[in-house]
């Protein structure tokens, strides 16, 4: 998540924003444990979950990578972020992408501009988000 992404969910009212820059030890369990519980919600098998908790670029928050041919996703909490908010979100969101994986990848080799492929897999996401805070709702 960017802070393009963060603007766009803070408008749409998705996300609780705290002021430390850093996130901690128990903020990553938190984030690796409501990944872990999204990963065995929307089955996943064949797939690889690496969960790690490491500096990315300062305008990130988490991110998602894969690498569809050894069938594996790491899914990032940022150690330095800029500003920090929600992990369970950022988890929510994350899944949002590794839920959309191999195609995420696949689409990024045919895009024709990086805004529309980004912002076109953000559409997916959200209704993706809708319906993973249902589900959780159910429990
Ligand atoms: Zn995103």
């Amino acid at each position: 998540m960017t802070n393009e992404e963060l603007i766009r969910e803070l408008s749409a009212g998705n996300t609780s924003k705290h002021s430390e820059s850093v996130t901690t030890q128990a903020e990553f369990e938190e984030f690796e444990c409501e990944v872990r519980r999204l990963w065995s919600l929307v089955g996943m098998s064949g797939w690889q979950l690496v969960v790690t908790h490491r500096e990315l670029d300062e305008n990130t928050y988490a991110n998602c990578t894969s690498d569809g041919i050894a069938r594996r996703i790491e899914i990032s909490l940022n150690k330095k972020p800029k500003e920090c908010f929600d992990v369970r979100y950022l988890a929510r969101h994350e899944m949002g992408h590794a839920m959309l994986q191999p195609l995420g990848q696949y689409a990024a080799c045919r895009f024709l501009t990086e805004d529309e492929l980004v912002s076109a897999e953000h559409e997916v996401v959200m209704r993706i988000i809708s319906v993973l805070n249902w589900a959780m709702e159910k429990e």
